[in-house]
């Protein structure tokens, strides 16, 4: 048994001071004074304690324009760990051929040897066939309830507005949530092509071939088709006021549908991909404007949101040159595979790992977001819309015993080296930040232990998840 003591616990309801113990892998009992003779003892005094972090949006060893994301289920596990998250939920991409259950399997077998904290899926639905249709409802067998669906990226992973009603529809039916990427994906074809044909081929391409009114009317459309079909719907990394305005319309009319955002769209715009090294900020959706930065911090702040993911999908910025990880040299191909052409620069950035740290001070420290708004966006919220809740969100008897405790006090300047990413840079590089995860345990194991990893690859449990809640 380990009891944590004096610490003052942090939930999605508010703060108080109390004693934690765990038996196990569980929690067995929060009070005032939690007497447990022989418990080893954490002392937690001056510190927080708060539910592990639930990620709901990475995308592990995913490959991607001729390369692959360069955190695997290991690596990126080991990150989210040393920045407080101990859930991640991973987005399972269609097979080119054969069944959703053989691309299950393949994500298995790529994941379960190297989970280093607990886990579940996602099922991208990229192509309707008609044996697609009949198989979605056994995805509840595998564990899996959510169906991830595409408005852009034509002939690759779109579904058609009449297909993802389709989805909607059979979601309902079975109790499962439709995900949706919000964009048009015919006005982005086609502002490409443009582009590429006038020689626009910089960075900032990639944001003005993508522009903020093709998420804000695909948002609305994906709303409508929530409402006409009676469905649950979880709109994914939204990036721009206008979007923020779509959700609020849809849900002050009674539609079924949640937001997410990510940390990126909170602290960067088109401005920072037209830096030099702007590839680094390339990702699909793009950044917006500072006004929307704004715009949806007051969403936060107001409770407009429903949670804050990551759509971590790290790549090098020079992956020609290798950086050392776990003392090995390492080097995967990047965003260097795009230079001279934005069309060809891998989307995605690095962000599982920074959650946590970079809202807590630029948010919880800068008076926009309140202790319990931070665990119930980055935690709670998660655990109960993808059914995990409270097994994970919740200091609660029962609950898994995965626990951050938080030095509040602490002054570092951040950067790639404390957040362990497998990549060569970090959005937030001498950052200034306040506040920090001192240890980490998933299921009462020790794993981050301030700098020191004491996790292990296959010691991270595959979640099959219970019943989606709509918050
Ligand atoms: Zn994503």
């Amino acid at each position: 048994m380990l009891l944590i003591k004096s610490g003052t616990l942090v939930t999605h309801e508010g703060s108080f001071r109390a004693d934690l113990l765990i038996d196990g892998e569980q929690i067995s009992k929060v009070g005032a004074s939690v007497d447990a003779r022989g418990a080893e003892v954490v002392d937690a005094s001056g510190k927080l304690v708060l539910p592990g972090g639930v990620d709901p949006h990475t995308h592990f060893d995913l490959e991607m324009f001729n390369t692959v994301s360069s955190d695997d289920h290991y690596t990126g596990h080991k990150a989210a760990a040393f920045g407080g998250t101990t859930t991640v939920l991973d987005f399972v991409p269609q097979p080119d051929k054969g069944s959703l259950r053989s691309g299950v399997d393949a994500w298995h077998a790529k994941a379960d040897p190297k989970a280093a904290v607990d886990w579940g899926f996602h099922m991208n639905i990229t192509r309707l066939e008609e044996s697609v249709l009949t198989e979605i409802p056994a995805l509840l067998d595998l564990g899996i309830n959510t169906l991830k669906v595409f408005m852009a990226y034509n002939g690759r992973l779109r579904l058609s507005d009449g297909e993802i009603f389709q989805v909607m529809q059979l979601a309902r039916e079975h109790g499962m949530l439709t995900m949706l990427h919000a964009e048009n994906g015919d006005v982005i074809d086609l502002l490409v092509a443009q582009a590429l044909t006038a020689g626009h081929l910089s960075p900032e391409w990639h944001a003005r071939t993508r522009p903020a009114w093709g998420g804000v009317e695909a948002v609305l459309r994906a709303c409508a088709l929530a409402a006409q079909s009676d469905a649950r719907l979880y709109i994914v990394h939204m990036n721009s006021a206008g979007e923020l305005d779509q959700l609020n319309y849809a849900r002050q009319r009674g539609v079924q549908v949640m937001g997410e955002t990510c940390p990126q769209y909170l602290f960067f715009s088109e401005e920072d991909l037209a830096c030099p090294d702007g590839a680094k900020w390339i990702c699909s959706p793009p950044m917006r404007t500072k006004a929307d930065n704004a715009a949806l911090w007051t969403g936060l702040s107001t409770d407009q949101f429903q949670t804050i993911g990551t759509d971590h999908c790290p790549f090098f910025f020079d992956g020609t040159q290798p950086i050392e990880y776990e003392g090995k040299p390492v080097a995967i191909p990047g965003k260097e595979l795009g230079a001279g052409n934005f069309t060809q620069i891998p989307n995605g950035l690095p962000m599982v790992g920074d959650r946590l740290p970079i809202l807590w001070t630029y948010g919880v420290g800068a008076g926009k977001l309140t202790p319990k708004q931070f665990v119930a966006l980055t935690s709670t919220n998660p655990a109960k819309i993808f059914g995990l809740y409270p097994r994970k969100g919740a200091l609660q008897p029962g609950s898994d015993a995965d626990i951050v405790i938080w030095d509040p006090n602490r002054e570092i300047t951040y950067g790639r080296l404390h957040n362990h990413h497998r990549t060569d840079y970090n959005l937030f590089e001498d950052w200034k930040l306040k506040g920090f995860p001192e240890k980490v345990f998933l299921r009462g194991h020790l794993i981050v232990d301030g700098d020191r990893w004491l996790g292990k690859a296959g010691m991270g449990n595959y979640l099959p998840r219970g019943e989606v809640q709509f918050i």
